[in-house]
């Protein structure tokens, strides 16, 4: 029995793990990183408004003595020791290994494989053509991959920002902003950053049936995507009532529990293909 020394199994993401933890599990991390063990890309679909699969979201999944660790705990870890940038390497391996594999159940639709990618990773020397020479060497086609960031990474160092996002547009990367709405980007860098979507962030999204302000909020956003020409996306999307109010708001994407949970790469192909079959 090892529950005694498996700590990690009772962390939820709103605990905050102590330096001794954290140092365990950075240890622990860095193991699992080394083994190539127990770390898996989940992929979360995302919808048309007809309910076809128009792209999918990596999550990161860590399953560490019999137990998933959140990404909320282990992440902000592997920021704070560094261990991000080999972390974020497996990331983006594994990505385009998955886009590579998928290649060919997707030719008949236009869809888009996003993955995650943490300020300190994108913040990192020579990221792009690390992303660029992944793509290239799957020979992923063009607009497949979508690189997440967030609000906060776009505001800060912007000379930077823009100067890689647009050496990865012009091999058809493409970016959408996280969490949208959290943060606080301006009108202004919106319009001069090269981006294709925003996501609007699930706390606003989960409250618009009982939450007025938020609901007004989610309007906005969906009304600032199409002024500013960027696909939006609604995330946590848990009911039919919310999808149905973000549909009467013009919100044409969809991810959430309604429609499914992030799964396992095989789970994910079943659902393409029982698609298909319909
Ligand atoms: P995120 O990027 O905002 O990801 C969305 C989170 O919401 C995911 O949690 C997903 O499982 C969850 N979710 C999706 N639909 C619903 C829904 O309908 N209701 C609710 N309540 N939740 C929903 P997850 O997988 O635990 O990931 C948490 C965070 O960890 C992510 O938030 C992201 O910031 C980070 N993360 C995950 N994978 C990676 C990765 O590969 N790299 C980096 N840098 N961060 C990652
Ligand atoms: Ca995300
Ligand atoms: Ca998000
Ligand atoms: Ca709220």
């Amino acid at each position: 029995k090892d529950d005694g020394r498996n700590t990690l199994r009772f962390f939820v993401p709103e605990m905050q793990a102590s330096l001794s933890q954290r140092m365990d599990m950075e240890r622990q991390l860095r193991a699992a990183l080394e083994a190539d063990e127990g770390l898996e890309l989940y992929l979360q679909p995302q919808y048309t408004e007809e309910s076809i699969i128009c792209g999918a979201e990596l999550l990161l999944r860590w399953q560490h003595n019999g137990a998933f660790v959140p990404p909320d705990v282990f992440i902000p870890v592997a920021e704070d020791s560094g261990l991000i940038y080999r972390l974020g390497d497996w990331v983006i391996k594994n990505a385009c290994e998955i886009g590579e594999g998928l290649k060919d159940e997707l030719s008949d639709r236009e869809f888009s494989l996003a993955l995650n990618v943490s300020p300190r990773q994108f913040r990192q020397k020579g990221f792009s053509e690390k992303v660029l020479e992944a793509i290239e060497s799957h020979q992923l086609p063009r607009g497949l991959i979508e690189l997440e960031l967030t609000e906060g990474l776009l505001i800060e160092d912007v000379d930077d920002t823009v100067a890689k996002m647009l050496l990865l547009r012009e091999q058809g990367v493409r970016f959408s902003i996280d969490d949208f709405g959290t943060g606080y980007s301006s009108l202004r860098y919106l319009k001069s950053l090269p981006l294709d979507t925003l996501k609007v962030d699930q706390s606003f999204v989960q409250d618009v049936l009982t939450d007025p302000g938020d609901a007004s909020i989610v309007r906005a956003i969906i009304s600032m995507a199409q002024t500013l020409e960027l696909e939006v996306i609604a995330e946590g999307v848990e009911t039919e009532a919310v999808r149905d109010f973000l549909i009467s708001a013009n919100c044409v994407r969809f991810q959430g529990y309604l429609y499914s949970r992030p799964v396992p790469l095989n789970d994910f192909r079943a659902l393409l293909a029982r698609e298909r079959e319909q």
